[in-house]
């Protein structure tokens, strides 16, 4: 159990109108920080008035990127219950970031408690409109003032929230992809498998180049064979061929996603084949050539699902269950954000309340 100070806000901001948000730029009236040194360990966990810090530009994180993140959300319920979804799934996985980028892991139980702390702080902040949402980003940086190439000596933990609008104000409108051929995101023995900003900005030039085209996002290949799908933009990338649903395996170069392991879990509930296998883009067309790719959707936390209608790879372009959203992509979508906003009962138990 972490003793967590807390300093209120004096000046608490209003509330912003959840039609006009813009993901990612309105943070709430708090945030959580927790200290490592060396020797100490993790200590001073504090709950205090969102706001900038002050760091020296020698700092470790400006130069060699020893940062992890991770991503979650707070939903609020019809009753005005605030709760989050799996949040020791996101505890777990920022250990597995920070053992790759020799940083100190954080107990879960702490971890969870952290984000409990300033959600419960800033819970007027969740909001209640339908499709609304508390976005909370829990990082790790590197803060040693030196430029000597090795493993930090002391981190700032640190959590902030932001509340979000709905994902789809005007329906669930399925988004155009191409495969990239040039840029890969992530390779075997790198960092692809734990959120860390630099593996962030290394794809951000093939999703402006996407963008510059008129696609959303692209497919990412493999980095060796350039030939097997890995992800979708940011999101984890999944396919319903012939009936059964085939997604790529967690090889090392994919982001082991929550919203794929739920997904994957209420597939396999409900009777579905479910295979994580090697997946080639040409799989892939050859399935839309013959009319048994049925369907194709992006799972992540930010949009939950996200439907796939138009893949493109060089000139040739396949439409994906007729640019419409599937049958099996929105009952997923609407079995999950049912759970998310208490809508619909929660038989395995993945929401945790902030007390
Ligand atoms: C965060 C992330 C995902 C999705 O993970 P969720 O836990 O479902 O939000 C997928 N791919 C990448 C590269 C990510 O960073």
């Amino acid at each position: 159990m972490l003793d967590i100070s807390f300093t209120p806000n004096p000046n608490p901001k209003p509330r912003p109108d959840p039609d006009t948000l813009v993901f990612g730029k309105t943070f709430t009236d708090h945030m959580f920080l927790m200290n490592y040194d060396a020797g100490q360990g993790w200590h001073h966990p504090r709950v205090e008035p969102y706001g900038p810090l002050p760091f020296e530009l020698s700092c470790m994180v400006f130069h060699y990127a020893q940062e992890i993140f991770e991503g979650m959300k707070a939903y609020r319920t019809p009753e005005g219950k605030v709760r989050l979804f799996r949040p020791y799934e996101n505890a777990r996985r920022m250990n597995s970031s920070c053992r790759r980028l020799c940083i100190p892991e954080i107990p879960e139980e702490d971890f969870v408690q952290a984000v409990k702390a300033v959600v419960s702080a800033d819970r007027d902040w969740v909001p209640d409109k339908a499709g609304t949402s508390l976005y909370i980003r829990p990082f790790i940086i590197a803060t040693d003032c030196s430029l000597g190439v090795h493993a930090s000596r002391s981190y700032l933990f640190a959590v902030i929230c932001c509340p979000v609008g709905a994902y789809y104000p005007e329906g669930i409108n399925p988004v155009k992809i191409y495969v990239e051929d040039q840029d890969v995101r992530a390779v075997k023995g790198g960092t692809g498998f734990t959120k860390c900003g630099g593996n962030y900005a290394a794809s951000i030039r093939a999703g402006e180049r996407a963008e510059e085209q008129g696609f959303s996002q692209v497919l990412w290949l493999d980095g060796v064979h350039r030939k097997y799908i890995e992800e979708v933009g940011s999101m984890n990338v999944m396919f319903k061929i012939g009936g059964t649903v085939v997604t790529p395996e967690l090889t090392g170069s994919v982001l082991p996603g929550i919203t794929r392991k739920s997904c994957l879990e209420l597939l396999r509930d409900w009777g579905y084949s479910v295979e994580e296998r090697l997946v080639s883009a040409r799989e892939l067309f050859d399935a839309a050539q013959t009319g048994s790719l049925e369907e194709a959707w992006g799972t992540g936390t930010a949009a939950v699902v996200s439907p796939i209608g138009l893949l493109a790879e060089g000139e040739t372009r396949v439409e994906v269950g007729g640019g419409q959203i599937g049958r099996l992509t929105q009952r997923l979508y609407d079995t999950l954000t049912g759970i998310q906003w208490g809508t619909e009962p929660d038989p395995y138990g993945w929401m945790v309340p902030v007390e």
